[in-house]
C-alpha cells in the first residue's frame, strides 16, 4: 500500500431532515475534518425539494472553514429558478458546484426548461462566466438510461464541452470499468480529472436498494458473501472495509486523481478506509 498521505478526498452528506440529524451531521463533519478534505458537497432534491435544508447544510460547512460544493438539478427547474439559485450561492460564497440533471419521482414529467445536465452546464457558464468551479456526473457502469454505452460517453464529453471543469463517478465495485472509462474519456479528447466516488459499505439491504435504483453493479462474489452473512452486521462491516480499503487502493495505484467519499451522513466507514490507506 502507497502511504501518501496527501492523496486528495472529498465527502458528500445529504442534507438533514430533522434538528437531531442538523446535530448530529454537526459531529459527524467534525471528525471528517480530520481527513482535510479538499471539498464537502452536500445533495440536492430533484425538483428543489431540498433546496433549504441543501443550502444551510453548504452554509455550515463553509462558516467551519472548509470549502463546500452544492448540488443543483435541473430536471423540473426553470431558468429564473435557476438564476436566484446561483446568485443565492453566489453571495453564500460558494464556489464549486456539483450540475446534474437529477430524477424527478415517477408521476411528475419532465417539464422544466433543462433537458440534460449539459443545458445546466452551459446556462451556468452563460450567466456566471468562471464563478464556478463545476463538476458532473460520470458513469463508469454506463447511465441506466442511456442509448448505449459510446452515447452515455458522448453525452459525458458535451458535459465537459459545455464549461465543465471536472467529474465525480456514479459509485462502482469494478475498478476496470473505472479504468475503461477514463481510457474512452481520454480517447476523446475529453481531459478532465475523473474522481471515483466510493461508497462504503455498512448495510446491506440499503446498498441492494441503492445499487438497484442507480444502476451501479455488485459484482456477485459481493453480493453472495454479503447474503452469507445474513443480520451479522459485524460481518458485513468488517468485509465491506476489506472490499472498499481494497477497490481505492487500486484506484490510486492505477493513477485516480482523488476519491470523493459518499458517507451517508456517517463517519466512522470513512475514516476507517482512510487510515487504512494512511490518507
Ligand atoms: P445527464 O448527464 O443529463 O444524463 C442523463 C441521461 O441522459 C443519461 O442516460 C445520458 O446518457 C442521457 N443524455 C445526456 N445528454 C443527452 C443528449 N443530448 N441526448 C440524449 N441523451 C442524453 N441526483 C439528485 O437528484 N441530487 C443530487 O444531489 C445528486 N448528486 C449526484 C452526484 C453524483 C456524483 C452522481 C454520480 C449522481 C448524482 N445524482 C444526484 C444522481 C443523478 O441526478 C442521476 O443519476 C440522474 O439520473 C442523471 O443525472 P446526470 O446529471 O448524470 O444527467
Amino acid at each position: 500500500m502507497n502511504a501518501t498521505n496527501n492523496f486528495p478526498v472529498s465527502i458528500e452528506f445529504f442534507p438533514p431532515k430533522t434538528p437531531e440529524g442538523v446535530e448530529k451531521l454537526r459531529a459527524v463533519r467534525q471528525q471528517l475534518y480530520t481527513l482535510k478534505p479538499d471539498f464537502c458537497s452536500v445533495t440536492f432534491g430533484a425538483g428543489g425539494s431540498t433546496q433549504e435544508g441543501t443550502f444551510s447544510t453548504v452554509s455550515a460547512i463553509l462558516a467551519e472553514g472548509t470549502p463546500a460544493a452544492s448540488h443543483l438539478s435541473c430536471i423540473g427547474a426553470t431558468r429564473t429558478r435557476v438564476r436566484e439559485q446561483l446568485a443565492t450561492l453566489k453571495a453564500m460564497g460558494v464556489r464549486r458546484l456539483v450540475a446534474l440533471r437529477g430524477d424527478l419521482p415517477s408521476g411528475f414529467g419532465t417539464g422544466g426548461e433543462f433537458h440534460y445536465a449539459s443545458d445546466l452546464v452551459a446556462f451556468i457558464r452563460a450567466e456566471t462566466g468562471d464563478d464556478f468551479q463545476i463538476e458532473v456526473a460520470a458513469y463508469p457502469e454506463m447511465h441506466p438510461q442511456a442509448k448505449s454505452p459510446e452515447a452515455d460517453l458522448q453525452a459525458f464529453a458535451s458535459k465537459v464541452q459545455a464549461g465543465a471543469n471536472s467529474a465525480i463517478t456514479q459509485y462502482f465495485f469494478n475498478p476496470d470499468a473505472y479504468f475503461r472509462f477514463v481510457q474512452e474519456v481520454d480517447a476523446l479528447g475529453v481531459q478532465v480529472p475523473v474522481v471515483p466516488g466510493i461508497m462504503p459499505i455498512s448495510s446491506s439491504s440499503q446498498l441492494m436498494r441503492f445499487s438497484d435504483a442507480c444502476g451501479a453493479e455488485i459484482p456477485r462474489w459481493i453480493r453472495l458473501r454479503l447474503q452469507s452473512f445474513g443480520d451479522d452486521a459485524a460481518s458485513i462491516k468488517a468485509f465491506g472495509l476489506d472490499v472498499v480499503t481494497d477497490l481505492c487502493d487500486q484506484l490510486r495505484a492505477g493513477g485516480a486523481p482523488g476519491l470523493h467519499f459518499y458517507s451517508m451522513n456517517q463517519s466512522a466507514a470513512v475514516l476507517e478506509i482512510c487510515k487504512r490507506l494512511a490518507i
